[in-house]
């Protein structure tokens, strides 16, 4: 594993060592059930609302507000469902934009079995959401919007104010959600802030580990719930608590944090850097979305007359891992659902890759994936 460059952090992470070390003590020494009346319980309780704090905290939002979830495919679907059951009476139109995580159109499109019309509402070219667009399909009967604020497989990030004061203008009681999952502890902005109801997040793409992760909404949201049981998480979600993976999150989420700035400042430097060193060489490349913001941990690219997956496996055999698009849909050899929404020429849209960084790749290593990457696209290009 050591010798491999490994730039796929935006499907995941490895667990950060610290963060490892504290979910291991957890699991060793404080492994009773939060639930139970005796010490060990009640220790294993006090960590999860240590825990909670912590992470409340650097969202900006209320701690009775921060449910922990299996991670963000639960609490995507469960922004739906919530929307659902609070919004029926009152509206039957849900709308995502195109390029949102499968866990929000999947379960979207699952919600027309139950009476629910949707509607997607379109991207420009560089993958922000259409505002002409989008302002056409609202009306009062939109209960729900979601939008993922910093793209899984472009790295764009989405004009929050700009889509929050037009949706709140013309839908004032529909639920609005932003899959925060990409840039959680990664981008300042990212908290929930003045008209935003809830938002997403993952343990496992910030160092900690998998099947952890949260449902955040905006205080006094009524919050139906998704899963029934033992009364865990205020009666909100039932379910023995993972505090290993959560134990794991917060650790994380607090080292990431608190280095957000300076980590910033080098993955911005890392990915230019590849980027740089890709333009020079290559003929015909596009940086997708690359005319936005985006984030500093991710890059798409897409590259005339050539397969993604033949690169990312040819690149593997070399010892750098990269992938097509997001790993949800890079095994379904179907076109990227993000890349399309996006209308990228189709001559570009088969040869696209995702690249995705973290603050703590030498330069030497991003140098030498590129200089592998340049190469072999050129031997691809050349047989
Ligand atoms: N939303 C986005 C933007 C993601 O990148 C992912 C992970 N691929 C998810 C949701 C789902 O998160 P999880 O793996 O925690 O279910």
């Amino acid at each position: 594993m050591s010798s491999l460059i490994y730039l796929d952090n935006a499907a995941t992470t490895p667990v950060h060592p610290l963060a490892l070390e504290k979910m291991t003590r957890q699991m060793e020494d404080q492994f009773g059930n939060p639930s139970s009346l005796h010490q060990l319980g009640m220790q294993a309780e006090q960590t999860i609302s240590h825990c909670r704090k912590n992470l409340s905290a650097i969202l900006s939002c209320d701690p009775s507000s921060f449910i922990f979830t299996s991670g963000a495919t639960e609490a995507n679907n469960w922004a739906v469902e919530n929307a659902w059951e609070s919004g029926k009476n009152k509206g039957h139109l849900l709308i995502a934009e195109a390029t949102s995580h499968p866990s929000i159109l999947a379960k979207l499109e699952s919600m027309k079995k139950r009476g629910a019309k949707t509607a997607l509402a379109s991207v420009t070219s560089s993958g922000l959401i259409h505002l002409e667009e989008l302002d056409k399909l609202l009306s009062t009967d939109v209960i729900f919007f979601s939008f993922t604020w910093v793209n899984n497989e472009t790295g764009v990030i989405q004009p929050i104010k700009e889509i929050l004061s037009l949706v709140r203008k013309k839908c004032p009681r529909c639920l609005i959600h932003a899959d925060a999952v990409q840039g959680f502890v990664k981008l300042a902005e990212i908290k929930l802030i003045e008209g935003l109801d809830c938002l997403s997040i993952s343990a496992h793409k910030i160092f900690g580990p998998k099947g952890t992760g949260a449902f955040i909404t905006r205080k006094n949201l009524p919050l139906y719930p998704l899963i029934h049981g033992g009364g865990q998480e205020s009666g909100k979600r039932g379910g023995t608590e993972n505090i290993p993976g959560i134990v794991g999150f917060s650790e994380a989420a607090k080292i990431l944090h608190r280095e957000m700035t300076a980590h910033h400042t080098r993955a911005l430097e890392l990915k230019k850097l590849f980027e740089k060193m890709v333009l020079e060489k290559i003929e015909n490349v596009l940086i997708n979305g690359g005319e936005n913001r985006r984030s500093p941990y991710i890059t798409s690219l897409s590259i005339n007359q050539l397969r993604g997956e033949v690169l990312v496996h040819a690149l593997e055999n070399k010892g750098v891992i990269i992938s097509t698009g997001s790993a949800c849909s890079s095994r379904k050899k179907t076109r990227s659902h993000v890349l399309s929404a996006m209308k990228i020429p189709d001559e570009f849209l088969d040869g696209s890759v995702r690249i995705s960084f973290t603050p703590f790749h030498s330069q030497e290593e991003i140098e030498t994936a590129a200089t592998i990457f340049v190469k072999t696209v050129k031997e691809l290009q050349h047989s």
